[in-house]
């Protein structure tokens, strides 16, 4: 079953039609790649499944409900490029504040703390200042404060943005531990060895979906020996 369907998205600021037509279907518990250049439609379509944003047509839905919906949105976890983390406050004290501004019962908090703390490998820093955290510390930071509330469906914006290797390996093993207990997940990346990890790409051009499929379909339909000559022939 789907657990996203976008149907007949458009969307126009202005005269200016920025989605034009976009229908896509998401499984439930898959990795979802979307990729595109700057300006394609990335961020307005990811606006638009999390209701942060109204299609101008057009209709997105998340397990049987139409977006915006207050109640599907709770079952959302965003990941924007840049958080608001509060910079002199302790991680432990920035993530008991995110813990309440989700509904975690104040009882809980403490523990759900340290337990998303343990996920994303940030237990030995939980009480140190975020102003003394490396980029990659922070991007894990944000993670953790998306994963909060359990959400059913993360949406991560280039998540890895900006950060070594080494953590963004770390960041991906997150990623599939979430998928395997059935999280679904969206990310919007540039970097093709992310790309190869999605289960399924859809690469978006000036507001249309101009190629979609699993990264090997890809490849294979294009007859290119890598993603990243695919991405060149679609391009
Ligand atoms: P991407 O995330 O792929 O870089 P965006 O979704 O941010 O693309 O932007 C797609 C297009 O929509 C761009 O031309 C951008 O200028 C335009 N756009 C995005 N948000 C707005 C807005 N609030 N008002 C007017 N134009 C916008």
């Amino acid at each position: 079953m789907s657990f996203v369907q976008l149907n007949h998205i458009v969307k126009s600021f202005k005269h200016q039609e920025v989605l034009k037509d976009i229908s896509l279907e998401i499984p439930e518990g898959q990795i979802f790649g979307l990729l595109g250049p700057s300006g394609s439609g990335k961020t307005t379509l990811i606006k638009i499944m999390l209701g942060l944003l109204k299609p101008s047509d057009g209709t997105a839905v998340i397990e049987d409900t139409v977006m915006p919906s207050l109640k599907q949105m709770r079952s959302i976890g965003y990941m924007a490029q840049s958080d608001a983390l509060y910079s002199e406050l302790t991680a432990r004290e920035n993530l008991l504040f995110f813990a309440s501004i989700y509904g975690i019962r104040k009882s809980r908090r403490k523990r759900r703390v340290e337990d998303i703390a343990k996920m994303v490998d940030l237990t030995d820093h939980l009480d140190k200042k975020l102003a003394a955290f490396s980029g990659g510390m922070l991007r894990r930071m944000s993670l953790a404060a998306a994963l909060m509330h359990y959400p059913k469906l993360l949406v991560l914006d280039e998540p890895t943005v900006g950060i070594d290797p080494v953590l963004r390996a770390s960041i991906w093993k997150d990623l599939k531990n979430l998928q395997n207990q059935g999280t679904t997940i969206i990310i919007t990346t540039h970097v093709m060895d992310e790309a190869e990890k999605c289960d399924c790409l859809a690469m978006l051009r000036n507001g249309r979906i101009i190629a979609q499929g699993s990264p090997a379909e890809l490849q294979e339909a294009s007859k290119s020996s890598t993603l990243e000559e695919a991405f060149l022939y679609y391009g």
